[in-house]
């Protein structure tokens, strides 16, 4: 039988916490109640979702009341954009900030609002990928109405100095929303630290279940529905709760709460023995701040050396990793993070993520390493 593969793509998705999965395993069965009846079901599933609200705000240090349940980080960041953009297209303002290195997420739903009247400036970032708060500061117009700007990315795990931005807009009055669904589960975040007014997340990436995103809007903000209906998610997002999804999406939460410390250190130690290994290679480069990225994300490319060969080449050695770069109808796309931190077009395209995880073991980033070690010996 063929060895089972080793994972090691989990800024793509995380899998499921065995905690996680027990947690949920009743409200797939025997307590399906609808958390909006009156009876002793719904009563029971209300509770294990309010219990899962308190869980989650705790992850980002905000109170239940500003947790709103979605169905994904997408969800939440059109939610956000399209929301706070109605309101303060309202007021006159039709002007957005955002950067040239967002998620698909955030970047198409400022192209859509790009067709409806918004301009939108998409701030340059450094070589390593970092925003300037300066840059920010000088893209701000009379008619702003909004920054969005991610809190960590997802292909070179690069971290933006969101407080330092909050600090900024907050003198302006300019709402902040910041696409987190990187950094949740993985850094250590407060909204009132941050200076954010609206933060998007998604349980599939730290071990939670995938089908469940959140949004937090902060306490004041008035903004529009997303959906029409039913009272759920106090008017909010109308439609019988996911209750099984909510309660794995606490349980994630708290899990991390309470690891994410240890695994940090354990992670950026296992990424730097691998970073270290790699450097020997002839023709390496490593994209991404070297010291303030996600622990468990490294994005490189070798000379000579194509994506897609080393990502077949490191699968066939029994290697799940993905490319830095999108791949539609047969193209390969350079990455617009790496285009944007100043990689020509070759260079982009030869990069590819390793992302490490909760279960990844030192052994299985020895045999990576010594994989691409060897591959890279056959080019050179
Ligand atoms: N934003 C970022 C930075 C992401 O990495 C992702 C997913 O990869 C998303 C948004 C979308 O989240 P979801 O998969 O929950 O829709």
């Amino acid at each position: 039988m063929s060895r089972v593969p080793v994972y090691l793509d989990h800024a793509a998705t995380t899998p499921l916490d065995a905690r996680v999965l027990d947690v949920m395993l009743p409200y797939l069965t025997a307590v399906y109640g609808n958390p909006s009846s009156q009876h002793a079901f719904g009563q029971e599933a209300r509770r294990a979702v309010l219990r899962a609200r308190t869980q989650t705000a705790a992850l980002i240090g905000a109170s239940p009341e500003e947790i709103y349940f979605t169905s994904s980080g997408t969800e939440s960041d059109n939610w956000a954009l399209r929301s706070i953009a109605a309101v303060r297209r309202a007021a006159g303002c039709r002007h957005i900030v955002t950067t040239a290195i967002e998620h698909a997420a955030v970047r198409e739903t400022c192209r859509m609002l790009e067709g409806r009247g918004f301009s939108v400036t998409y701030l340059p970032v450094d070589g390593a990928g970092r925003v300037a708060p300066s840059a920010v500061a000088a893209a701000l117009r009379t008619d702003t109405a909004l920054v969005s700007i991610m809190t960590a990315n997802n292909e070179v795990g690069t971290i933006q100095p969101i407080a330092e931005i909050g600090a900024l807009l907050r003198t302006r009055g300019i709402p902040l929303h910041t696409d987190a669904v990187q950094a949740a589960g993985h850094i250590p975040l407060d909204v009132d630290m941050l200076g954010v007014d609206a933060l998007s997340f998604s349980a599939h990436k730290f071990y939670g279940p995938k089908g469940i995103g959140v949004l937090y809007i902060r306490r004041g903000m008035r903004l529009p529905p997303l959906l029409y209906g039913g009272a759920q998610e106090r008017d909010m997002r109308a439609g019988t709760e996911n209750t099984a999804g909510i309660v794995g999406c606490g349980c994630a939460a708290e899990c991390a709460v309470a690891e994410m410390r240890a695994e940090e250190v354990r992670l950026r130690a296992d990424t730097e023995l691998l970073r270290a290994r790699l450097g020997t290679i002839d023709g390496i480069a490593f994209h991404g701040d070297p010291q303030t990225r996600l622990a468990g994300i490294l994005n490189f490319g070798i000379k000579g050396m194509a994506q897609d060969t080393l990502l077949i080449r490191l699968d066939l050695a029994g290697f799940a990793v993905s490319a830095g770069s999108a791949c539609s109808a047969g193209a390969v796309h350079p990455s617009h993070v790496l285009r944007a931190m100043g990689c020509t077009d070759e260079e982009a395209q030869r990069a590819i993520r390793v992302s490490l995880g909760r279960q990844t073991k030192r052994s299985d980033v020895d045999a990576f390493a010594d994989a691409v070690l060897q591959i890279a010996s056959e080019v050179h």
